[in-house]
């Protein structure tokens, strides 16, 4: 086969219009050289490489144009255009996650990748509900950190959330999933209800200022701000956990990674006594917190055990993949505040869930929208794989 041809299909869907070309080009001399095939909205578009003699080129035309004209398709050929494979280079996925999701976002965001000699060969939709969530599988030859950076600062600007990651088999051999508590599983600061209850909001408050701006670390911060409970009768840990509010997604979230056979995991600055009833129905396979000491029914203002910090959540993250025998890089980790930032950085995905400026700032993936389960769509399952589980199973919802 000496030569080529492209025919491109376009028109209305309908059942059996693969069929119909496929079965007048079996009785030409023609080789399948590569094909693909998308619907939009009831939109169909194929297109098929055909290997051709030069000499049949006009003869498998005129059977591809007569086959398009009898199934009501749109079809344009171009012979000739013989496929030079590109040098094997970096393969890339770029999620835009927005509500809504501007087009002027896309145009930023698609110049920025061109400017840097990244090529787009592929686009598909993950996402139309609640939020607009889009890939753009790329290849390029750029080291993946300098387009992240250049990304991550744009998308910022433009109010949209993107996350890159390399393609291939790490991505796809994601098997744990480890999550940061107060502000991302849950809605709440417990420490700020507990210093309530205990009639200290405004002390702790000013603790946390403190520790926010750098002038105490949080372990420091930890020790003073449960040292204002002290005298607490322990049931207010149950009171606190009833108000507690699971973040819009989060069961959806832990609901379809144990249907893939991740293992997810809760790391948590706040505490193992209101943790463990608050996600109990998520079902997670293990949680590490802080501890309240208790004694005769109250709270004794100190903590028992190792203090879960910056480098405790961190160190967590690696003695979970540890255990469950799975490489930092095929991890994701799931945070809001400062001190999750180290544990973002370890894990082979980091996302800012929600988070302040700073943290968002110095993490690599952000999500600004307020549904967790959105975490799925960077992980590439699409928001029909969700809802399919879901309606065969519904016991679960
Ligand atoms: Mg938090």
């Amino acid at each position: 086969m000496d030569g080529t041809l492209l025919a491109i299909l376009s028109g209305r869907d309908r059942p059996g219009v693969t069929a119909a070309l496929f079965d007048a080009l079996r009785h030409t001399r023609s080789v399948v050289l590569d094909m693909e095939q998308l619907v939009v909205r009831g939109r169909l578009i194929l297109a098929v490489l055909l290997g051709v003699e030069e000499s049949d080129i006009g003869s498998v035309r005129a059977v591809v144009h007569e086959v398009a004209g009898s199934v009501g398709m749109e079809v344009e050929t171009l012979p000739g255009a013989r496929e030079t494979v590109a040098a094997r280079r970096g393969r890339i996925h770029v999620t835009v996650i927005g509500r809504p999701l501007p087009p002027g976002a896309i145009a930023d965001l698609t110049s920025e990748l061109a400017a840097r000699g990244w090529n787009i060969d592929r686009i598909r939709r993950i996402a139309s509900y609640p939020v607009t969530a889009v890939v753009f599988e790329g290849s390029g030859d750029e080291d993946l950190s300098g387009l992240r950076r250049a990304l991550s600062e744009k998308s910022r600007a433009l109010g949209v959330d993107v996350a890159v990651q390399h393609a291939g088999l790490d991505r796809r051999g994601q098997r744990l999933v480890v999550m940061d508590v107060d502000s991302t599983v849950i809605q709440d600061e417990v420490i700020d209800l507990l210093a309530a209850a205990a009639g200290q909001g405004d002390a702790v408050a000013a603790i946390t200022e403190k520790a926010m701006s750098g002038e105490i670390d949080f372990a420091e911060s930890l020790r003073q701000r449960v040292a204002a409970l002290e005298g607490l009768p322990a049931s207010a840990l149950d009171e606190v956990a009833n108000a507690v509010t699971l973040t819009p997604g989060a069961r959806t979230l832990c609901r379809t990674l144990k249907r893939l056979g991740f293992h997810v995991c809760l790391v948590s600055g706040g505490f193992e006594e209101v943790v463990v009833p608050v996600t109990a129905e998520l079902e997670v396979d293990r949680i590490r917190a802080n501890r309240l000491e208790v004694v005769d029914g109250r709270l004794t203002g100190r903590v028992v055990g190792p203090i879960i910090d910056r480098a405790g959540k961190r160190r967590a993250l690696e003695e979970f993949a540890s255990e469950f025998d799975i490489p930092l890089s095929r991890t994701v980790a799931i945070g809001d505040g400062a001190n999750d930032l180290d544990m973002l950085e370890a894990a082979g995905l980091g996302v800012a869930f929600n988070a302040k400026p700073a943290v968002r700032a110095a993490a690599d993936t952000s999500l600004s929208v307020p549904y967790l389960d959105s975490v799925l769509f960077l992980l590439g399952i699409t928001r029909e794989e969700i809802e399919e589980a879901d309606a065969a199973d519904p016991s679960a919802i």
